[in-house]
């Protein structure tokens, strides 16, 4: 059925659809770039958990200023968007 919603921003189980398994963390304070890549499986988050409001503290410099990706799988085309 499709009816009009909202945009529903994605869940850690909607990635999970979408084949990736891991999310990769960017600490954003100068002069610290540590990055880190960690599963799904070690956050201990439910798969209902909105992907966006996933939070994280770099375990280098203690910034709380860390940006989230998704780490989308780097192989074979998941689809495609045809432009017409
Ligand atoms: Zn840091």
């Amino acid at each position: 059925m499709a009816t009009k919603q909202e945009y529903e921003p994605p869940s850690i189980q909607h990635l999970k659809a979408f084949g990736v398994s891991n999310v990769r963390l960017f600490c954003d304070a100068h002069a610290c770039s540590h990055k880190a890549t960690i599963g799904f499986e070690a956050l201990n988050r439910s798969d209902q958990t909105v992907f966006s409001e996933l939070r994280f503290r770099c375990s280098k410099c203690g910034s709380r200023s860390v940006s989230v990706q998704p780490e989308w799988p780097s192989h074979g085309v998941l689809y495609q968007v045809t432009v017409s």
